[in-house]
């Protein structure tokens, strides 16, 4: 049985005795404000509420979404958010919660690392690190994958998650600082089956023109290396070190 609170853009769905009930005030601001930052930024507005259901466990968010393999968090159109929030797991914030307003305000990409860049733009973060610095990491190690291949939903699962989520942000970012949002929601809100003639047409740029000016832009960012030093003992901490 699931209790419910709703504020002014969401209904909020917990269970008795959790953590989430306990922190469910603080929780509604957070994502409150999320909210109000991804429309203000998309200059969007979904014309429905957000239904956020607080699970648990992984396992939980696993089973709602039927495949029982357990996962932190999830969406289901056309508003429905899954995510554990527990002792030690507290997948709230801006990341789902893009992934639904875009869904409903502009639409679904066929291409996961798009829609996976666009909320990764609003987290900015990967385990605490920021998008760049792992991006530029990657790079310096010659562990960058190509856009072209990222692009492609089969290619995109071959690499760990530690390499396209952050990889998608750092891109996003830098395709909405570019290009201005205007032109990212026309290439979000269009994609068909030849993306690089989308790419072109919205652009005036093709991928791999854009790609080697990222590339050339991300060399020009300095991290210090205590961050790189962070980025290589989260990765063999959960054993992917030899997996990026
Ligand atoms: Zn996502």
């Amino acid at each position: 049985m699931w209790k419910s609170k709703g504020s002014e853009n969401y209904i909020f769905y917990y269970h008795e005795n959790s953590y989430a009930e306990k922190d469910i005030d603080k929780v509604i601001e957070i994502q409150e404000n999320c909210y109000d930052y991804i429309c203000q930024v998309m200059g969007e507005k979904p014309k429905i509420k957000l239904k956020y259901f607080l699970c648990n466990s992984p396992e939980e968010v696993g089973e709602m979404y039927g495949d029982n393999e357990p996962c932190n968090g999830f969406t289901k159109m056309p508003n429905e958010i899954y995510a554990v929030y527990n002792r030690n797991i507290k997948c709230i914030g801006y990341h789902e919660d893009a992934h639904v307003i875009s869904y409903n305000s502009l639409s679904r990409p066929p291409i996961n690392f798009i829609r996976q860049g666009l909320a990764m733009y609003f987290d900015k973060t990967w385990w605490g690190v920021s998008n760049f610095a792992w991006t530029l990491y990657f790079f310096q190690n010659r562990r960058l994958p190509k856009l072209e291949d990222l692009m492609d939903n089969s290619s995109f699962h071959k690499y760990s998650y530690a390499v396209t989520y952050p990889v998608s942000g750092a891109f996003t970012e830098y395709l909405i600082s570019t290009f201005g949002i205007e032109s990212y929601k026309k290439l979000y809100s269009n994609i068909n089956d030849d993306f690089s003639v989308c790419v072109r047409s919205v652009f005036g740029e093709s991928l791999i023109q854009i790609e080697n000016n990222f590339i050339k832009y991300l060399k020009s960012i300095s991290v210090s290396n205590s961050v790189f030093s962070i980025i290589e003992t989260e990765l063999k901490e959960k054993g992917l070190f030899d997996k990026v």
